[in-house]
Order: structure tokens, then C-alpha cells, then sequence
């Protein structure tokens, strides 16, 4: 067994901390400074099977026990989270990067959707028909498939785990996360704080590891369903491969979210709006709008013109640093990656009105910092405007018409978000109706959907028919059977013909 030092972050299996006995490890870093905080421990198949069959072990009591005590560790939670949140949300930005209203506003959203189980026993109703034949009564049942998986990006490592687990546990099933290597405390400090609010050790894990960790998660016959969300091809593969040896599954993938701004539009409102949703977290967040669509070259003069007024105006740094908006990117990988496009774009013939390469902050050289950039004239035929750039960089795509700024949204490869500023009830409401894309502001540039409705996309940034949260997450994490029953139970003799209400 390999002897880890004390700051190596290891798994949180059958209720305790427990270090890793892999002799892999990553590392985790302050996106601020650059430097190494702690060592992961990266989980390999022997430890995935350990955790599967202590999830085995563990589910079939919890989920004997009736589903007002389940809600009920739920609201604990929801109670402990709130009374740590101040802490939590440092760790969160320590790892992350992001501010700490940033890191609080992600933890709340993903509580919501744990008091959304505290109606859990409502949630859970089947259904039933009296006297569907004669003497039957028929009804259905949800019953939990068993033990989940769900494997988590690095860009909301509160928020997503928690989009996951309270519908997961609170509808009686064992689950097993697996975060993103990037940012790992704060998932295991979820998995103590369920503990603390009285879930049965071994219903929540936390395997912390790499792709090599999840192959076997995704391989282990032990496992029910895996829930996925991170970037497009890791998407693709994790739903392939999972359904191929017939897990259930769900797997989000990436985005590149519109807002097109018609000329009738409020543009202090609209740039306001846009400066949030395209630089807030430094980018990195699957709903931020990283294309503006100005309809009219008047209106792009006029949205460019506020754009660049505001963007001298954002402050970046440190979470801890007063009056931040933005804070650095998650890694160097990242940095180089997003600098590279940005290089790209000026190659491409984009008119970079802001370089955000040359940011420099004095005493966090070593730090990951982006400054915010924008394109103007970009094609979408360029690179910029094809990729998922996953930072701080919005692109201007100057169309000519409404119907020009539809077809470029309807037209991209991803479908997450999409927003309309527009004051013409009539251009919003066709715009709604007609966008092939999951989630749809009018007015609000994130559109994310509340905890009790359903989050997703469509087109390459979804696969898998479920949603995250709302009344689609109780269909995924449970199993439906009909049962029809007669009493008493009539003698009439065999009968081969087929059984009809008639
Ligand atoms: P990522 O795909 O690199 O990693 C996500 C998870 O998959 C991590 O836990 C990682 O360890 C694991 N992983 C990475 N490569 C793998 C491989 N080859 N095989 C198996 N597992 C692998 O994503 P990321 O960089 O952590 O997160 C950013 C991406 O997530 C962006 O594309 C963003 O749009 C997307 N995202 C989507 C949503 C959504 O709801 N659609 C929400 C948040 C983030």
C-alpha cells in the first residue's frame, strides 16, 4: 500500500476518509498563485470495486426505509450546508478561482435542488386506476435502480455533485461521485456534511480519480446508471460506452450559447447583461454567452461601444481581493488552450477590439489570470466561433436580419442556452417557438432553470433523453413497474386469448 502524505486529498468511502491505495496521484492547484496545494489521490479498478460493492451492500436498507425519513437527512443537509457556507465557498474558490459570490451563488443553486427533495414522498407517487378490468386495480410503482455514478466537470464542483446526488439518494439509491480532479474538497466535504445529517455510510462516495477511474466505473457491472456532465467528446464516449453494456444514462456535453440583441433592444441593458453572462467565472460556465448576435450594423456599433466602456471598467484577481468580478482560469493547460484560439481569431481575420493576453496582475504572475477579450467581425466559418473556447472571450457575430441571428443559433452544433433581448413581444415569442435549443432566456441572459425544472440541451450539448433536477430526475434515478391486481382472484377457467379492457 502506498503511504500518502498528509495533504493528499484521498476517497470518502463507507462513511470516513480513507487515503488512496493506488500509487497514481494528481495534483490540485490555487489557480491564483499557480502552485500545488494538494496531491489526489486517482482511483484504480480495485479501489472502483471496493466502493461498488459497498454501495451494493448499503442501498437495499436505505432504501427499505420510508421516503419521509429520506427526505428528511435532506433538509438536514440543506441546514448544515447553510450553516458551513462561508467556508465551503472559500475552499470552492481556492480550487475554482472563481469569486466568493461566485462560489456561494453555485453552492444555493445546488441546495436548491436538495430542498426540492424535501417533497420527495410527493415526487415518489405512482399511479393508480381502480377497476381497470374486472376485479383488477392497476397501478405503478418507482422503485431506485440501485447505484449511480455521477461524474462531474471542474467548473461548478458544488453545484453539478449536488445536482445529482439529493435526487440520487433521496429516491433510494446508492451513489458514487467521482469529481473533477481539478477541485475535489468540496465534494468530499458534501459527502461528510450527508454523513453528519444522518445518511447510512456507503450511500454517498466520493472516488476521486482520472479517465482511468472512470473506464472501470463505467465497466463495473455493480453500477445502474452513470449521470455525466463536462465536455462534448468525453460526452459522446461516456454514452456510447455506458449504454453499451446497458447502464441507464445521461451525459451533457459542452455549449456555445447565442444572445442575439434586436435594434429595438435597451443596449446599456443588454451590455449589462452580456458583461455577467460572458465574463462572470471567467467564462466557465456551460450557460455563459460567448456570442453576441447584434441585429444591424447600427446596433453593433452602438453594443461594441458599451461593451469595450465596460470591459475597461472589470476588475480582475484573487477571490480574496476586494471588488473582484472575475477571477483566473482553472489551469496553464487552460490558459495556454484559450490564448491559442484567441491567436487563432486574430490569424482568422477577427477584429480583436480587446486582448486580454496582456493582462498582467503584480504578484500573481505565476497565477492563471485571462483578462476579458472580446472579437468583433467574426464568421462562423471561423474557429472561434465553431469551438467551445470555455473562457473569457466573447465573439460579436454581426447579422443582418432577425431571421440571419436565428439561423446562426439554430445552426450551431451545440444547443444548451440562448438568450433574445428584444422589447417586441411578437419577435420573442417566435424566437421561443422556433430555436432548436434547450434552454431559452427573453430578457435574461442565463436562462438556468430552477431546481424544479429540468436542465439541459439539445444538439451535440446533451445525449440521453432525462434531464438534471426537476420532476425528470426522479424518472432517471428510478425504475417504473405496473402491477395489476384482482380481488379476489376469480375462477374462470384458462383463457388464450389476449387480455382487453373490454
Ligand atoms: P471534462 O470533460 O474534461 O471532464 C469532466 C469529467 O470527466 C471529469 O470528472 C474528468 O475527470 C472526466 N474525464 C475527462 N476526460 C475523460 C475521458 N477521456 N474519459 C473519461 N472521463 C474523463 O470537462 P471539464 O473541463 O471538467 O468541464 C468543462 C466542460 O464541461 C465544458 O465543455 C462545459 O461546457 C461542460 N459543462 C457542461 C454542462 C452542462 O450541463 N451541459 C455543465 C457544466 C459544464
Amino acid at each position: 500500500m502506498n503511504q500518502l502524505s498528509q495533504n493528499t486529498l484521498g476517497h470518502f468511502l463507507e462513511g470516513k476518509r480513507v487515503p488512496g491505495r493506488s500509487r497514481r496521484t494528481g495534483e490540485v492547484f490555487d489557480p491564483a498563485t499557480g502552485s500545488v496545494t494538494a496531491r489526489l489521490a486517482l482511483a484504480d479498478a480495485d479501489e472502483v470495486r471496493a466502493a461498488v460493492e459497498s454501495a451494493r451492500k448499503a442501498q437495499p436498507g436505505w432504501a427499505a426505509q420510508n421516503p419521509q425519513r429520506r427526505a428528511r437527512v435532506m433538509m438536514r443537509f440543506v441546514e448544515f450546508v447553510n450553516r458551513d457556507m462561508d467556508r465551503l465557498a472559500e475552499t470552492l474558490s481556492r480550487e475554482h478561482g472563481k469569486t466568493l459570490p461566485d462560489s456561494r451563488g453555485e453552492i444555493q443553486r445546488g441546495l436548491e435542488v436538495a430542498e426540492f427533495m424535501a417533497g420527495l414522498p410527493h415526487l415518489l407517487k405512482g399511479e393508480f386506476t381502480e377497476g381497470a378490468g374486472p376485479g383488477i386495480d392497476m397501478y405503478s410503482l418507482r422503485q431506485p435502480v440501485g447505484v449511480g455514478v455521477g461524474i462531474t466537470p471542474f467548473n461548478f464542483p458544488a453545484m453539478i455533485p449536488l445536482w445529482m446526488m439529493p435526487p440520487a439518494v433521496a429516491c433510494g439509491n446508492a451513489f458514487i461521485l467521482k469529481p473533477s480532479e481539478r477541485d475535489p474538497s468540496v465534494p468530499l466535504r458534501l459527502a461528510e456534511l450527508m454523513l453528519e445529517a444522518g445518511l447510512p455510510p456507503g450511500i454517498f462516495q466520493v472516488l476521486n480519480g482520472d479517465r482511468e477511474t472512470v473506464r472501470a466505473l463505467l465497466d463495473d457491472p455493480g453500477i445502474d446508471a452513470i449521470s455525466f456532465v463536462g465536455s462534448t467528446p468525453v460526452a459522446r464516449e461516456i454514452y456510447a460506452r455506458a449504454a453499451a453494456s446497458g447502464k441507464r444514462v445521461q451525459s451533457f456535453g459542452g455549449a456555445k450559447n447565442h444572445l442575439v440583441v434586436m435594434p429595438d433592444a435597451d443596449i446599456a441593458v443588454a451590455a449589462d447583461a452580456l458583461m455577467g453572462a460572458a465574463y462572470g467565472s471567467a467564462g466557465e460556465r456551460c450557460m455563459a454567452i460567448s456570442v453576441a448576435v447584434p441585429v444591424g450594423e447600427a446596433t453593433a456599433d452602438r453594443l461594441r461601444h458599451a461593451l469595450v466602456e465596460r470591459i475597461e471598467r472589470l476588475k480582475v484577481g484573487p477571490f480574496f481581493a476586494e471588488d473582484v468580478d472575475m477571477g483566473p482560469v482553472v489551469t496553464r493547460e487552460a490558459h495556454t488552450r484559450i490564448t491559442g484560439l484567441i491567436a487563432r481569431g486574430v490569424e482568422e481575420g477577427a477584429d480583436l477590439a480587446i486582448d486580454g493576453r496582456t493582462l498582467s496582475l503584480q504578484g500573481y504572475e505565476s497565477g492563471f489570470f485571462l483578462g476579458p477579450t472580446l472579437f468583433d467581425r467574426v464568421t462562423r466559418e471561423m474557429d472561434v466561433y465553431r469551438t467551445e473556447i470555455f473562457g473569457p472571450v466573447l465573439s460579436m457575430v454581426r447579422a443582418k436580419t432577425y431571421e440571419e441571428a436565428l439561423s446562426l443559433a439554430a445552426g450551431h452544433e451545440y444547443g444548451n442556452g440562448v438568450s433574445i433581448f428584444t422589447r417586441d413581444g411578437g419577435v420573442a415569442r417566435d424566437f421561443v417557438s422556433r430555436v432548436p435549443i434547450g434552454m431559452v432566456g427573453v430578457n435574461v441572459p442565463i436562462p438556468v432553470p430552477l431546481a424544479y425544472y429540468g436542465f439541459g440541451g439539445w444538439k451535440a450539448s446533451a445525449f440521453g433523453d432525462l434531464n438534471q433536477h426537476g420532476p425528470d430526475s426522479i424518472r432517471f434515478w428510478t425504475r417504473t413497474k405496473t402491477v395489476a391486481t384482482r380481488w379476489p382472484s376469480a375462477r374462470s377457467g384458462p383463457d388464450f386469448s389476449m387480455p382487453t379492457a373490454r
